[in-house]
């Protein structure tokens, strides 16, 4: 299992990245969290949401789905192409990955919180 977004549906409130820093710091530490909300400077109402997890970062972006391996390469599941993975995904690399919420009574938080459903738990993963 692992974390989906649809990022045509988020509308940037940050609350994922809030109950994702409460389950791993007891505490709203957002730096702790694992799944991060970002805004295009550019372009009005456009977010993304970028998940930490074992060996990869998902990118969730309006155009699309993307999947960062750590470390080596990158994978683009539009495209297919590999190139080296770059700087900004460092800050990510930091935290720790995805648990799906382990040992928290009701479950993925991210999921129980999104308030327009964007996030879903589907089968797959590393
Ligand atoms: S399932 Fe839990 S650990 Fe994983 S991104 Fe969501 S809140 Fe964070
Ligand atoms: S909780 Fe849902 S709507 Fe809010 S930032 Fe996260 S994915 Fe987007």
């Amino acid at each position: 299992m692992r974390i989906d977004v649809d990022a045509l549906k988020c509308i940037g409130c940050m609350a994922c990245e809030m109950a994702c820093g409460y389950h791993r710091d007891d505490a709203f530490a957002l730096l702790a969290s694992c799944i991060v909300v970002y805004r295009a400077r550019d372009k009005k109402d456009y977010f993304g949401v970028v998940i930490k997890e074992e060996e990869s970062l998902t990118i969730a972006r309006p155009e699309g789905l993307e999947i960062k391996r750590i470390g080596v390469t990158e994978e683009s599941s539009d495209s297919g192409q590999k190139k080296e993975a770059d700087a900004s995904a460092k800050p990510m690399l930091l935290r720790e990955p995805c648990d799906l919420c382990s040992g928290m009574k009701y479950g993925p938080m991210c999921v129980k919180i999104c308030p327009v459903d964007a996030i879903s738990l589907i089968e797959g993963g590393e």
